[in-house]
């Protein structure tokens, strides 16, 4: 199926690596524009090599979400230099573990600078170009805004604000016919997740007892698997809006008795 993404420009928030560089390949094989913008420069050129050996083209912007003032000057900078928005998927975050025993109010508010208030910053600097392209956004939230964790409660504070500014922005942008959707992953193989795992006594065990609770498979979800819901939220096609949606073999919802 066409998507209708051929020559769209669509930026991507930690697209560099893990679920973000899934939805650039994504993006690229439709014959889209992904613009990476992540903080790590090296993996950001290595993803644009890759497409580019694929003879797909990219585009870039180096900076780190929790500078406001220096992410919102290479976003606009870019945005007005290239012309044109037609997409934005807020992706980068990090479940960073600032719990309610373990914490403090100063580290709570860096864990909503790191997964939230970035959001907000690179919708609102992009808006004009979004309501000129009727263009589409996709925010990448996580299952712990609705399920919890333990432990997290910045991170897992912001992914429920996520899905509050999802609502919000699907009915405030309606008038201009931009689709404002979520995705809810769980347990998706990535650096970030590789991380998260690597901090129990047994990784491997750990990792077998959370995959044999996934009805689907009983196995973890691929970026790819996420990237694709993307790219279909994306299309012009589409008129799904305001929506929440749970890209995980049935994690969240299938009847615990399965497991
Ligand atoms: P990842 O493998 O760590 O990739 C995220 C990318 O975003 C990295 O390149 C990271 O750079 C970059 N990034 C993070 N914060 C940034 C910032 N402030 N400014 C610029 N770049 C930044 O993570 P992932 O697993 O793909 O996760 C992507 C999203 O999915 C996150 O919002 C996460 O909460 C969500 N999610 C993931 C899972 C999962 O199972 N993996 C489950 C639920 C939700 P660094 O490497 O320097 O941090």
């Amino acid at each position: 199926m066409d998507l209708g993404l051929e020559g769209k420009t669509i930026l991507i928030s930690g697209g560099a690596r893990g679920i973000g560089a899934a939805i650039a390949r994504a993006c690229a094989r439709e014959r889209a524009v992904p613009v990476i913008l992540d903080r790590d420069a090296t993996a950001i050129s290595e993803l644009q090599e890759e497409l580019r050996r694929e003879g797909l083209a990219s585009e870039r912007i180096l900076a780190d979400l929790t500078d406001v003032a220096q992410s919102s000057n290479a976003i606009g900078n870019f945005a007005a230099a290239y012309g044109r928005i037609d997409a934005l998927v807020n992706n980068a975050g990090v479940n960073d573990g600032v719990g309610l025993e373990q914490g403090d109010a100063e580290a709570f508010l860096a864990s909503l600078n790191r997964n939230l208030v970035h959001y907000y910053l690179v919708a609102y600097t992009l808006l004009p170009f979004l309501k000129k392209s009727r263009g589409a956004i996709v925010n990448i939230a996580s299952k712990v805004a609705v399920t919890g964790q333990g432990g997290t409660s910045g991170y897992a504070a912001a992914k429920g604000a996520i899905l509050g500014l999802t609502t919000d922005w699907a009915a405030e942008l309606a008038e201009y016919g931009i689709r404002v959707n979520t995705i809810l992953p769980a347990e998706v193989i990535t650096g970030l997740y590789e991380r998260w795992l690597q901090k129990f006594e047994n990784p491997e065990e750990k990792r077998h007892q959370i995959s044999s609770r996934i009805p689907l498979g009983r196995r973890m979800t691929q970026p790819k698997e996420i990237a694709d819901m993307v790219v279909v939220l994306l299309s012009p096609w589409s008129t799904t809006t305001g929506q929440q949606i749970f890209v995980d073999g049935g994690y969240v919802h299938l009847d615990r008795a399965l497991a």
